[in-house]
C-alpha cells in the first residue's frame, strides 16, 4: 500500500529544497509533476532519476486512475511547479481520491509563497484568511471584499503583476485604506516586502511598475476595542459619565477598558471637562 507523498519544492530559491524532500524523490516509484520539463530541471540539479508523470490542472481527472494503480504498487510524490503541492496547485482531487482508496498521505512540507509572505508581512498572524488568487473582475472582487471585508482576520490573496494595481485600486476602495504588505519576488535576489497603508503602496507601485510574483496580505477589521476613540468621543463619554454622578477616578478606571486611552490621560481630561 503505497503512501503518497505531497512534496513541497523550492519558490525561488533551491537551497530551499530539504533533505528529506531529496530523499523521498529518489526513493519514489513515481513523481507526479505539474510541468514536467519544469520538474525535470529540478531532479537534474539534485540528481534523482525518479520516473516522472505529468499531473496537472487539466488531466488531473484522467491521470487519477494511473496514479492510482503505481499507489497500489509502491509510493508516488506529487509536486508542483513551485511550493506546496495542493494548495493554489493541483493536488486536491488526488489526495482525496488516495484517501478513498485506503492510501496513507504524507506531506513533505517545505515552503509556501502565501505562508512565507505572511510570517514576515508584520501584520498580525494568529488568525488569516487564505482566499487563493483575486478575482479578475472588480464587481467580483468588490463582491469578495464585501463578503470578507467585516472579517477580523489578516487576509492573504494571490495576484498576477500586472493585476496588482487594479487589486490595490479596489481593496482601498471597498476595504478602505488598511495595512496592506506586497510581498515580491520571495526568496529571490529581487526580494522586496512594501509595507504600508493601500494609498501608499499603490503610489509605489504607480512609480514602479509592479515585476514579478506577489503575494497581498491585508489587515483584518479592527475590532470595535482596538480602536482608539477619537478625543471628541471619550469627552462626550465623560460628559455623560458626569452627569450620571460618578467619580473622576471610577469614570477613568471603565473608560480605560473600552476607549483605547489609558487611565492618566482620561483623567486629565475628566478634570478639564469638570
Ligand atoms: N502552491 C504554491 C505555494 O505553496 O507557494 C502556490 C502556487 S500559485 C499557482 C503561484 C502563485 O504564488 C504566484 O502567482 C504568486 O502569486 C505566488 N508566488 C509563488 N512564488 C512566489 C514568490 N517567490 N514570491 C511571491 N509570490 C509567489
Amino acid at each position: 500500500m503505497g503512501t503518497l507523498y505531497l512534496v513541497a519544492t523550492p519558490i525561488g530559491n533551491l537551497e530551499d529544497m530539504s533533505p528529506r524532500a531529496i530523499r523521498i524523490l529518489r526513493e519514489a516509484r513515481l513523481i507526479a509533476a505539474e510541468d514536467t520539463r519544469h520538474t525535470r530541471q529540478l531532479l537534474t540539479h539534485f540528481d534523482i532519476h525518479t520516473p516522472l508523470t505529468s499531473y496537472y490542472e487539466h488531466n488531473k481527472l484522467t491521470k487519477q486512475d494511473a496514479i492510482l494503480a503505481a499507489l497500489s504498487q509502491g509510493d508516488v510524490a506529487l509536486v508542483s511547479d513551485a511550493g506546496t503541492p495542493a494548495i493554489n496547485d493541483p493536488g486536491y482531487e488526488l489526495v482525496k481520491a488516495a484517501l478513498d482508496a485506503n492510501h496513507p498521505v504524507s506531506p513533505i512540507p517545505g515552503p509556501s509563497a502565501p505562508i512565507a509572505a505572511l510570517a514576515a508581512s508584520g501584520l498580525p498572524t494568529e488568525s488569516f484568511l487564505y482566499l487563493g488568487y483575486l478575482p479578475r473582475k472588480t464587481s467580483e472582487r468588490k463582491t469578495l471584499f464585501e463578503q470578507v471585508g467585516q472579517f477580523p482576520y489578516t487576509l492573504i490573496f494571490l495576484e498576477s503583476p500586472h493585476r496588482v494595481l487594479d487589486a490595490l485600486t479596489d481593496m482601498e476602495a471597498f476595504l478602505g485604506d488598511r495595512e496592506v504588505v506586497a510581498a515580491r519576488e520571495l526568496t529571490k535576489i529581487y526580494e522586496q516586502f512594501v509595507r504600508g497603508p493601500i494609498s501608499q503602496v499603490k503610489a509605489h507601485f504607480t512609480e514602479n511598475e509592479p515585476r514579478g510574483e506577489f503575494v497581498l496580505i491585508v489587515s483584518g477589521q479592527p475590532s470595535v476595542s482596538d480602536q482608539q476613540w477619537t478625543e471628541i468621543q471619550l469627552l462626550a463619554a465623560i460628559q455623560a459619565s458626569l452627569q450620571s454622578g460618578k467619580k473622576s477616578k471610577e469614570i477613568a478606571a471603565e473608560l480605560a477598558e473600552t476607549s483605547g486611552w489609558n487611565k492618566k490621560e482620561i483623567y486629565a481630561l475628566v478634570t478639564r471637562a469638570k
